[in-house]
């Protein structure tokens, strides 16, 4: 499976008001944390394992080069209500509904997420909608929370995380799209454009 990192370089995606912390980084934290939980089971590719600019276009270009695979893309959110807090995880691909799934799942069992929480979304982005495998968002909480950017800010919170995820993946790929009941029905759209609304 591969693993992304969102973000990266001289883009730093969300920062914490609260502790300053950069998603670029944290998300590089995050996918090593998932490669070693995932390690012995999955064969994990990274995207990225440092600091470096990396268009989404290409990362679907490289994502795209893998057969026999899934995409998992991490990410931490931000918003302007300070309020809102909790993992979300997206998806499109009718094919990524139940991995999508798991992972949500998994983690709200892991940290049980506040109000605002939306759950499994289905959104399409490019990392969502334009990859020819199954693949998935994670969003691993709110940067514009503070108490939640406090937990993030814990290495044992990450791996908490991280556990959670991996269990997703590993449930996944024990159960297939078994147990969750009846998948969504496809949406025809066209491919997602940095120029749309909503990356
Ligand atoms: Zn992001």
């Amino acid at each position: 499976m591969i693993l992304d990192a969102g973000h990266g370089g001289e883009d730093s995606g969300a920062k914490s008001p609260s502790t300053g912390l950069f998603e670029k980084n944290l998300t590089v934290e995050m996918v090593k944390l998932i490669r070693d939980e995932l390690a012995g089971s999955v064969k994990v590719i990274l995207t990225r394992d440092h600091d470096m600019t990396y268009d989404l276009d290409k990362r679907v270009e490289f994502v795209n080069g893998h057969e026999d695979a899934v995409l998992v893309s991490i990410h931490f959110n931000s918003t302007g209500s300070s309020a809102i807090a909790g993992p979300e995880v997206y998806y499109w691909r009718v094919d990524s509904y139940t991995l999508g799934k798991r992972i949500e799942q998994s983690l709200s069992a892991a940290v049980p997420y506040h109000s605002g929480n939306r759950g499994l979304v289905r959104r399409r982005l490019r990392l969502t909608r334009n990859p020819w495998l199954p693949s998935v968002l994670v969003e691993c909480g709110y940067l514009s929370n503070a108490s939640e950017a406090a937990s993030i800010a814990k290495p044992e919170y990450q791996r908490t995380l991280a556990k959670a995820i991996a269990k997703g993946i590993l449930a996944q790929r024990a159960e297939g799209d078994g147990n969750l009941g009846p998948l969504p029905p496809p949406i025809n759209a066209p491919l997602s454009r940095p120029t749309d609304p909503r990356e």
